[in-house]
């Protein structure tokens, strides 16, 4: 059957400053409906590019240098600028981290909510569908203007938008690192219960652990523009397999014991200028060997997850 999310090898550059940067460097993930899938990994992994390049949005600096993103199987590069179009506005959601971004300052909501809906929706439709993301007051957010909501309305506002048209994927950016805790739970709740009733596969792009643990069927870490690791979230983040899951789970506030000090991961995430020759995370890995920095990774299914690391299949694992 073919896969809802097929990334084969997919390489993205971005021209900055008269160099190359790589942001993704042979990034694979094949995601079937229904999951719900949580994409961690540090500032620079490539997470925002991944999530961009599926509905074919990344900027202009960008290229797509190699491989390919299918969603349905269509070719999200080989798409006409209509069907790319199509293919965002019936089948994909993004929700980004700052909701006032994604609404037009100078239109009322309820207006950018109809359109949405396609034109199709009545004014209850718009109040319903604003109800269902649990804003308190519907009728009135519709009167309003973006800047006479808080973050976490706008947000609200944004997910109603993003899930008006029930898309077959939607791809969440960070969508409440903005927010505050308290708020940020509840913005979380109200997206997985949606996409839940739309049967809608979540990709959850966060660097919050835990959270993703809690919500996320499966587990997806990026790392130097690659996937590292990826399976059921329960297996990769109890037992991670790759050395950089290892230490992304002992950096997690409260994965120390009490007393104990929080690790932090030694070193920086690279940044890329062309292919890495071996694994990116050679520089900072506790278990490398010789060919790490010389031989890239295979990939190796293992213990309920893909991962990519020389040492999958050895028991570095053990006691992490
Ligand atoms: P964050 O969690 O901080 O959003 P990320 O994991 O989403 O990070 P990306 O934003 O995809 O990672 O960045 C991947 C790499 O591409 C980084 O090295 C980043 O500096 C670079 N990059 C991203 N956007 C651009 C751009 N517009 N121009 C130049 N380089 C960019
Ligand atoms: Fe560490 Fe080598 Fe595995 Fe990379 S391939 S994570 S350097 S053991």
């Amino acid at each position: 059957m073919t896969p809802l999310l097929h990334i084969d090898d997919l390489v993205v550059d971005y021209a900055s400053g008269g160099r190359t940067v790589r942001a993704l460097d042979g990034a694979a993930l094949t995601v079937q409906r229904g999951e719900t899938v949580g994409i961690v990994g540090e500032s620079g992994s490539g997470k925002s590019t991944l999530g961009s390049a599926i509905g074919g949005l990344l900027p202009g600096a960008a290229s797509v240098t190699g491989g390919a993103v299918r969603v349905d199987g269509d070719d999200v590069n080989t798409l006409r600028p209509k069907q790319l179009r199509a293919l965002r506005r019936g089948r994909l959601g993004y929700i980004f981290q700052e909701p006032i971004g994604s609404l037009d300052p100078t239109m009322r909501v309820g207006r950018q909510v109809e359109l949405a809906l396609r034109g199709r929706g009545t004014r209850a439709d718009v109040t319903a569908h604003l109800a269902r993301v649990q804003l308190a007051d519907p009728d009135r957010v519709a009167r309003s203007y973006p800047h006479q909501l808080s973050g976490g309305m706008a947000q609200r506002v944004a997910i109603a938008m993003a899930m008006a048209g029930e898309p077959e994927i939607l791809i969440a950016d960070e969508p409440t690192a903005a927010l505050d805790s308290q708020i940020r739970e509840e913005v979380l709740g109200v997206i997985f219960s949606l996409a839940a009733e739309a049967g809608t596969t979540i990709l959850w792009l966060s660097h919050d652990l835990p959270a993703v643990a809690k919500r996320c069927s499966r587990v997806v870490v990026m790392y130097g523009g690659r996937v590292v690791e990826s399976g059921a979230a329960s297996a990769v983040l109890d037992s991670p397999r790759h050395p950089y899951t290892a230490a992304l789970v002992r950096a997690v506030p409260g994965a120390a014991a009490d007393g104990a000090r929080l690790s932090s991961i030694p070193g920086q995430p690279p940044v890329l200028t062309g292919s890495a020759q071996g694994c990116a995370f050679a520089p900072r890995c506790p278990d490398a060997l010789g060919p790490c920095s010389a031989d890239r990774p295979p990939l190796v299914s293992v213990a309920e997850r893909d991962v990519l690391c020389h040492l999958a299949e050895a028991t570095v694992g053990a006691g992490r």
